[in-house]
């Protein structure tokens, strides 16, 4: 091959995996054969330096030196954003468009607020050019040779691609790439940074583009202006920067209402720190580009658009230890034993870690100083470490491998970021577990019984399951530690009385993973009874409204088990409901046995959820998406048309309201 194609080559096969690995975060080569490609192609292009490109994978690496950042004057404004915090704030802004637009329908696009440095990237021709700072707005420092270092930025798109355009977005440093940099600095002696933000935008201004090679920096994108880009919304936008190869977060929404809005805000407010980065806000956009336009700027900011700020209050306090909690499905959760401290009204000891991930993406240590915050959420989270008070002999956590109740090795299973226990049977802490929670309040509701009782009975070997609390006898029970001869009768006469209570509060308390109360009343009005309900399959459950893959298998497996079936069988004898009450099958019917419906618009006569309690009450099923298992579609006002088209092809017949009363009587 002659070399200027082999370099081709190599610069093409590298732009991919950059590209897999830093944007799509899926790579397929391991480091060590991307290195040596990247060393190949080093050594050809040193050979033969008539060969440049601007866009070449190996620019990467850095090495240029910039004495005097040059400045550069924007070929569009960079605004900043007005501010809200709350729902009305967020109404009289909608109030102040509509105003402007007249009585148009509005949507907006919802996106997080990345908490870094702005930046402005310019590509010409599908190859980047220009990367300039948001200075004061109008002008700002050139920095490319910096913005070329960072792996998450192209230097060369794909696809169709308008021939000149600004993106714009947010350099930001991730938490574990932050809380790296940090243990090497306190490891030799040096000062941490103080927070990702300062310290992505302090990268910027080094000097040496190979220092800022080393830095985990990484690159969202959110806006594109230009002339003649043929993006006419926002939402346009965000998909057609992905498919140029730019990173840009999926975590986006499309609202049609404040309300909406308000739902992505509320989520993100309590999940964010789940994000590799930080954010401080929601960024709500109108999403039509012809009225943003119409809305146009204030002196400061766009009309248009307008950031939510997450309110937050925050504390640092010490960590004096990290405990491991094992749950009744055998999920590990390790827990933060805090130096109490007040916290927005109330007393804070103890903050949730989550899972393995979550401790090492803040690279969180016993002996560490948190950062502790409560937001909309209800549990403290652990944010951070403050990395200047983190003693010399600190070492990184290494988290269990065995269960600390049974000894039993972890698993952990792709998709699921938690680790487990898979000592079902054996494991003390999930058997008491699984009985507590069967005896809860929102379970059977057994009085008379608590938590501590369940542990106690455990011990003293007189229960090993749910079933055998039915067994129980008042001379059994009463020597137990302060239990009294009538204490010990009302466990007795709590556990006969719970025969009654129903059938999906039962199925709730088998404690079947991933079946919680709303999917235990699904799952027993559609079958009506255990017995159906532990003959289906798993492509079966999932036909029904609602239940997914992970449900369906979980429950599939739970009832596979011949521990569990024998148990069920017991159960069974004592008088326990495995079946729905005579009134609740009252006015129910077999007619639509066996028939799938899909129920998709707005209805005159009835609701829809009146219609869809009419399909289950009459024994038929309801499903969530149209497919060829489907019967029937229910079509009301404003259906969508991609279930149309799906029902269409798929030959599923289409019936009205008025079709559906009619087959029904
Ligand atoms: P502020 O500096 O508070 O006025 O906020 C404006 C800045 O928010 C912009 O300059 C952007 O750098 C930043 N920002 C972060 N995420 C977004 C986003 N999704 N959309 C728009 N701006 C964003
Ligand atoms: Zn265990």
């Amino acid at each position: 091959m002659d070399i200027k194609k082999k370099i081709e080559t190599l610069r093409t096969a590298l732009r991919e995996h950059n590209y897999q690995y830093y944007v799509l975060d899926q790579p397929t080569i391991s480091d060590y054969e991307f290195d040596m490609q990247l060393k190949q192609l080093q050594e050809l292009e040193g050979q033969h330096p008539e060969f440049h490109d601007p866009t070449s994978p190996t620019l990467r690496v850095g090495g240029m030196v910039t004495k005097n950042f040059e400045t550069v004057v924007h070929d569009f404004r960079m605004y900043s954003l007005d501010n809200s915090y709350s729902k009305e704030d967020l109404e009289d802004w909608e109030k102040r468009i509509q105003r402007v637009l007249g009585d148009v329908e509005v949507e907006f696009t919802c996106e997080l607020k990345y908490d870094g440095a702005s930046i402005s990237l310019t590509y010409e021709d599908g190859q980047l050019v220009k990367a300039v700072t948001r200075g004061d707005g109008f002008q700002g420092d050139n920095v490319t040779t910096n913005i070329k270092t960072i792996k998450s930025v192209p230097l060369k798109l794909k696809g169709d691609y308008p021939s000149k355009f600004d993106i714009r977005g947010e350099i930001v440093l991730p938490f574990d790439g932050f809380a790296k940099m940090n243990a090497e600095r306190v490891a030799n002696g040096e000062e941490p940074y103080m927070n990702p933000r300062n310290t992505a935008s302090g990268s910027l201004k080094l000097q040496d583009s190979s220092l800022v090679a080393q830095r985990p920096l990484d690159c969202l994108l959110y806006g594109i202006v230009g002339r003649n880009t043929g993006i006419e919304t926002q939402w346009q936008m965000l998909d057609k920067a992905r498919e140029w190869g730019f990173k840009v977060p999926t975590v986006a929404k499309l609202c049609k209402s404040t309300d909406q809005v308000m739902e992505f805000v509320t989520y993100w407010d309590e999940h964010r720190h789940d994000l590799p980065y930080e954010t401080d806000g929601v960024v709500i956009k109108v999403n039509g580009l012809q009225q943003q336009e119409e809305l146009g700027h204030t002196s400061k900011s766009p009309r248009w658009a307008m950031a939510y700020k997450f309110k937050a209050e925050q504390v640092s306090t010490l960590l004096n230890e990290i405990t491991y909690q094992v749950g009744r499905t055998g999920a590990i959760t390790p827990v933060a034993n805090l130096e109490p401290v007040l916290l927005a009204g109330t007393t804070v000891k103890r903050a949730s870690l989550h899972n393995a991930d979550q401790i090492a993406k803040f690279d969180i240590r016993e002996g560490d100083t948190v950062f502790v915050e409560k937001g909309g959420e209800i549990i403290p989270k652990i944010i951070g470490v403050d990395f200047s008070k983190r003693p010399k002999d600190s070492t990184p956590t290494a988290y269990i491998e065995n269960c600390p109740e049974c000894h039993t090795p972890l698993v952990r299973t792709e998709g699921d970021a938690k680790h487990y226990c898979t000592n079902y049977y054996g494991c003390p802490v999930q058997i008491t577990g699984r009985i507590q929670h069967y005896i809860s309040r929102k379970a059977m509701d057994i009085e008379g019984m608590g938590s501590e009782t369940v542990t106690l009975l455990f011990q003293e070997g007189l229960i090993t399951n749910y079933a055998d609390l039915y067994t129980l006898t008042k001379e059994q029970v009463m020597p137990l530690e302060r239990m009294a001869e009538k204490s010990a009768e009302n466990l007795v006469n709590g556990v006969q009385a719970s025969t009654v209570i129903p059938f999906e509060r039962v199925l709730f308390a088998l404690g079947i993973r991933f079946v919680g109360e709303t999917v235990a009343k699904k799952l027993a009005k559609a079958y009506k009874n255990i017995d159906a309900l532990m003959a289906a399959t798993e492509e079966e459950l999932i036909a029904v409204d609602e239940i997914g893959e992970r449900i369906a298998q979980s429950v599939v497996e739970f009832f596979q088990n011949d521990t569990n079936q024998e148990i069920i069988a017991r159960l069974k004898t004592y008088g326990v409901q495995f079946e729905l009450a005579a009134e609740q099958l009252e006015n129910q019917t077999e007619k639509l046995k066996g028939q799938t419906f899909v129920v998709s618009g707005v209805f005159e006569k009835i609701s829809r959820t009146e219609l869809k309690k009419l399909i289950e009450d009459n024994g038929g099923k309801v499903g969530s998406s149209v497919s060829s298992k489907t019967t029937y579609l229910v079509a009301g006002d404003k259906m969508g048309p991609s279930k149309r088209t799906k029902a269409e092809s798929l030959g599923v017949q289409i019936i009205s309201e008025d079709d559906f009363l009619e087959i029904l009587n």
